[in-house]
């Protein structure tokens, strides 16, 4: 079996329930988290659910360039998500302050400095595609049964 094929195993039985959460960003990144959402990307068809609720979740999806107002709330939010579980960052923002991270900007990147951040996927915005191949190459690391042949 595949790894691919596996992972498409893991999905069928249950589904993968990803919290996103904006850390101070543009809106560009959600709006291709969005786009995964639409037809034409419909991450759907790997029992891939996005929503905002930590609880119930077991990949943590962060956007943004980390404002002040983040402080203590992403890794109280990190904490709620129950175990064994991943953060992935998805554009530039999260790992350098993109845009803007300018001289006497309040903005503390990274992201990696407050929560264990698993992967990032780069990009300003990053492609859909990326985001969701992302997602997917967390699965063999938050299941412990996940089993493919080299
Ligand atoms: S990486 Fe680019 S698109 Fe994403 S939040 Fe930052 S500035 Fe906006």
């Amino acid at each position: 079996m595949t790894a691919f094929q596996s992972i498409m195993n893991i999905v069928r039985r249950r589904s993968i329930h990803v919290c996103y959460v904006d850390a101070g960003s543009c809106n560009g990144c959600g709006i291709e988290v969005l786009a995964c959402l639409a037809p034409r990307y419909d991450i759907g068809q790997y029992g891939i659910v996005i929503h905002n609720n930590p609880r119930e979740a077991d990949i943590l999806l962060v956007a943004g360039a980390f404002t002040p107002g983040w402080d203590d709330k992403l890794r109280i939010l990190w904490d709620k998500i129950p175990a064994p579980k991943a953060a992935i960052a998805i554009g530039n923002c999260p790992q350098s302050g993109s845009v803007f991270n300018r001289r006497g900007s309040y903005i503390d990147p990274p992201v990696s400095k407050h929560i264990p951040v698993y992967a990032n996927v780069s990009g300003c915005p990053p492609r859909p595609t990326e985001i969701i191949a992302a997602i997917l190459a967390q699965i063999p690391k938050i299941f412990p049964d996940f089993k493919a042949e080299p």
